[in-house]
């Protein structure tokens, strides 16, 4: 391993939800030593809540979380900027297109945003939720409407939080949700049926079967012509992810993930780990999706693999399993549905003020998690591992 006159650069990209867990328990693990250095690249100091964003959207204040104060208990370093450039080749990292970062690991956790490429007009005319300036936006366009109808476009289940959150927050408005799939449509007949009255209490219009083909100034196209007349569009039909690492040459998915090993390593540079949103992650019932649930594990066992290479030890495969989805629907109705681990739902559900209780429960975790595991790693490692539903034959 390094000695202390070079140290192991390790260089994590993205402070998200995963990005973080990565960057708490790695340098948490390793404080003592001199020969690892873990450097954080984040866009903005400003930790995002994703989980929140709706509620920033609609005009509702949400705690100051700053990564640079966070991230000092540590001794990690924090950069301030936007990654332009990953030279896997060389193992650089060109940040705002000045400085250069030379890792000897790197971390690749950029995230996901709105797949606004998805249809003509939506990049032009469509709102999003991808970062607290985006919703932000979104709530003072909304604070002066006065009236009219706001087109949720995406019946997925930020699609549906946003909407609840809308209609509720703004009864002057008309919230229409349009979108190919029923809302909740992965989950029990019971909580999909919570899901539709719960929308229709506060006012939401839903029309599903219904692709978005174009976003208009003045409103949305839909598939079979038919078009929704709308002062305001939200476009959240799908995640994309940024091509950085396509153009680096790492081995990606047909959505630009990076393709992980067993134990979250590229498969084409295991010098790079991916975690969260960026990264495509194959467990035994299928390739991850993007959620919280699942990145901040991934961004731990990162944390935990790193520390045990420069041990000399090996990594382990990663190994995780669903256990729930919970849904807001605005700020006095939720929606519980616990699952399987392969995400198909199970018959329970938590709905009105309990699933509200358990809903701010989970979003508010992230932070005091990262604060704990700053003083005890070991407390971060704890989440379902999917049993039967997780083996891989070929996991190593
Ligand atoms: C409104 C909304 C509600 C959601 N609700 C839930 C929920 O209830 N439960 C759940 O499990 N999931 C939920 N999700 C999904 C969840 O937010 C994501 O899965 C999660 O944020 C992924 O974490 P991440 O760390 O991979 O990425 P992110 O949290 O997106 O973090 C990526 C970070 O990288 C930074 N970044 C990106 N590109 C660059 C660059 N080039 N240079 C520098 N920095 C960069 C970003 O600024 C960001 O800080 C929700 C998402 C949204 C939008």
């Amino acid at each position: 391993m390094n000695t202390a006159q070079t140290p192991h650069r390790v260089v994590i990209l993205g402070a998200g939800y995963a990005g973080m867990a990565t960057a708490i328990q790695l340098a948490a693990r390793t404080r003592r030593r001199s020969d690892v250095r873990v450097t954080v690249v984040n866009a903005q100091e400003r930790f995002t809540e994703r989980l929140r964003l709706h509620m920033t959207a609609t005009g509702q204040d949400v705690a100051e979380l700053t990564i640079p104060t966070l991230l000092a208990e540590t001794g990690a370093r924090f950069v301030r900027g936007w990654v332009t450039a990953v030279d896997a080749h060389a193992r650089t990292v060109r940040v705002d297109d000045s400085q250069v970062l030379h890792y000897d690991t790197l971390v690749y956790g950029l995230g996901s945003v709105a797949d606004t490429a998805a249809v003509p007009g939506a990049q032009e005319h469509a709102y999003t939720l991808d970062s607290p300036a985006d919703a932000a936006a979104l709530a003072d366009r909304l604070a002066r409407l006065g009236a009219g109808t706001v087109v949720v476009a995406g019946s997925g289940l930020t699609g549906v939080e946003a909407a609840a959150e809308i209609a509720e927050r703004h009864p002057e408005l008309t919230v229409v949700l349009v979108g190919q799939r029923e809302p909740g449509a992965g989950m029990n007949a019971k909580a999909r049926a919570y899901l539709r009255h719960a929308l229709t209490r506060l006012g939401v219009q839903v029309h599903t079967g219904a692709a978005v083909t174009r976003v208009l100034p003045d409103g949305v196209e839909l598939a079979d012509g038919r078009t929704v007349a709308a002062a305001v569009v939200l476009w959240t039909g799908g995640t994309r992810v940024s091509p950085l690492a396509a153009a680096a040459g790492l081995s990606v998915d047909d959505r630009g993930r990076v393709v992980t090993d067993a134990t979250l390593r590229s498969v084409s540079h295991p010098d790079v780990y991916a975690v969260g949103d960026a990264a495509a992650v194959r467990q035994g019932y299928g390739v991850l999706h993007g959620t919280c649930q699942s990145g901040m594990p991934t961004g731990v066992h990162v944390g935990v693999s790193i520390a045990r290479s420069v041990r000399g030890r090996q990594p382990q495969p990663f190994r995780f399993g669903y256990y729930h989805t919970p849904v807001s629907l605005g700020r006095h109705d939720a929606l519980v549905q616990f699952t399987h681990p392969d995400d198909s739902p199970r018959r329970l559900c938590l709905t009105g003020r309990t699933a509200v209780w358990y809903k701010e429960t989970v979003s508010a975790s992230p932070w005091p998690t990262y604060r704990r595991m700053s003083r005890m790693p070991a407390s971060g490692a704890f989440w379902p591992r999917g049993g039967r539903f997780t083996r891989l034959r070929d996991a190593r």
